[in-house]
């Protein structure tokens, strides 16, 4: 490793404070390979993400917002099984060492990073066309991970915040003029962190929102063996969503845009107080969107015919 790279990592992602505070780290940045020893009765969940300049993010987008978002959506894998996360690793490939670029990505990764307490522990760094893999590793107690395949027939399903957001903001990021609030939840999504954990007691299957409702949805039916029934009425829109674009545009977005990062879960109907109690509780809308019944796939009922149409162009069957 040259000196200018160890500087880099140095200078821009070697945080001491942050890796002495991580739980289970024995030895951090600066070695071969970090050392891990994972609590007792913890197991470790483990997800990776690469995003690639024009093909994840915009090529243009700020650097923060870009190191913000690379970790967000590993983040959101991770709240998605119910785990906290602790620790990650970043392999960085940039086409140049640009300070100023790299100050600004660093203040957004890390500070993200230092928000949610969570240590960067190593990496790699090589140069090429901008591309950010980060690896995330996180804690769940044994046994208590939410996964995709233990949806139950009869279980309702909810959805957290609102979705279809984040595609609207992609949709008007070139132009100056579009909503900013719908830029800010494309460019920095938020994991659902406290949702994920608070849901291991007693939801059934989860996942997050990063393809699309119907798409994500399809993935725990399929998993779980059932179909899930959805309301189009049902689905949660912001008003800023309702503002940006027709209403059957904006349940389009709502039902197949991706980017939300949402957690989409499923529980019995007997734990609709709890939903509402933990709504309360995080100061987050949790929305009853449908119900799991025997059979296959994901149907969408309410939907009228513009938007049906809509969605079978886009290739969407079988509503
Ligand atoms: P090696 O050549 O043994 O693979 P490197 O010389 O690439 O190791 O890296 C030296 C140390 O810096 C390692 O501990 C590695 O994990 C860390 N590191 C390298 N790149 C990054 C990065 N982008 N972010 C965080 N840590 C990094
Ligand atoms: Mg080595």
């Amino acid at each position: 490793m040259s000196l200018s790279e160890f500087e880099l990592i140095k200078r821009y992602f070697d945080d001491a404070a942050l890796q002495s505070a991580c739980s289970g780290l024995v030895l951090g940045i600066g070695d071969d390979a970090a050392i891990v020893r994972p609590p007792a009765g913890q197991e470790l969940v483990v997800a990776v993400d690469t995003s690639v300049a024009g093909v994840h993010f915009p090529a243009d987008a700020p650097a923060a917002e870009i190191g913000y978002r690379s970790l967000a959506v590993n983040l959101s894998d991770l709240a998605a099984m119910g785990a906290q996360p602790a620790f990650f690793t970043l392999a960085l490939t940039l086409p140049e060492a640009d300070p100023e670029w790299l100050q600004a990505f660093s203040s957004g990764l890390m500070g993200l990073a230092r928000a949610e307490g969570i240590a960067l522990v190593g990496g790699d760094t090589t140069r090429g066309h901008l591309t950010i893999s980060i690896q995330v590793q996180g804690y769940v107690p044994q046994g208590k991970a939410l996964r995709r395949d233990g949806a139950q027939l009869g279980d309702l399903i909810f959805v957290s915040g609102s979705l279809g957001e984040a595609a609207a903001g992609l949709a008007g990021y070139q132009h100056p003029d579009s909503d900013a609030q719908l830029r800010a939840r494309y460019l920095r999504p938020t994991a659902r962190i406290a949702l994920g954990k608070a849901l291991r007691d007693w939801a059934s299957a989860a996942i997050d929102v990063s393809d699309g409702l119907l798409q994500d949805m399809g993935h725990i039916a399929k998993r779980s063996h059932l179909a899930a029934h959805i309301d189009a009425s049902a689905i949660p829109l912001s008003s800023a969503l309702r503002a940006a674009a027709n209403p059957a545009q904006a349940l389009q977005w709502g039902l197949t845009g991706g980017d939300d990062y949402e957690l989409c879960f499923c529980a019995p109907a007997a734990h609709c107080s709890a939903v509402e109690a933990l709504s309360q509780e995080l100061n987050l809308k949790l929305t009853c969107i449908g119900e799991m019944r025997a059979g296959s796939g994901v149907q969408v009922h309410g939907l009228d015919a513009k938007v049906r149409t809509a969605l079978a162009r886009a290739g969407y069957q079988h509503f």
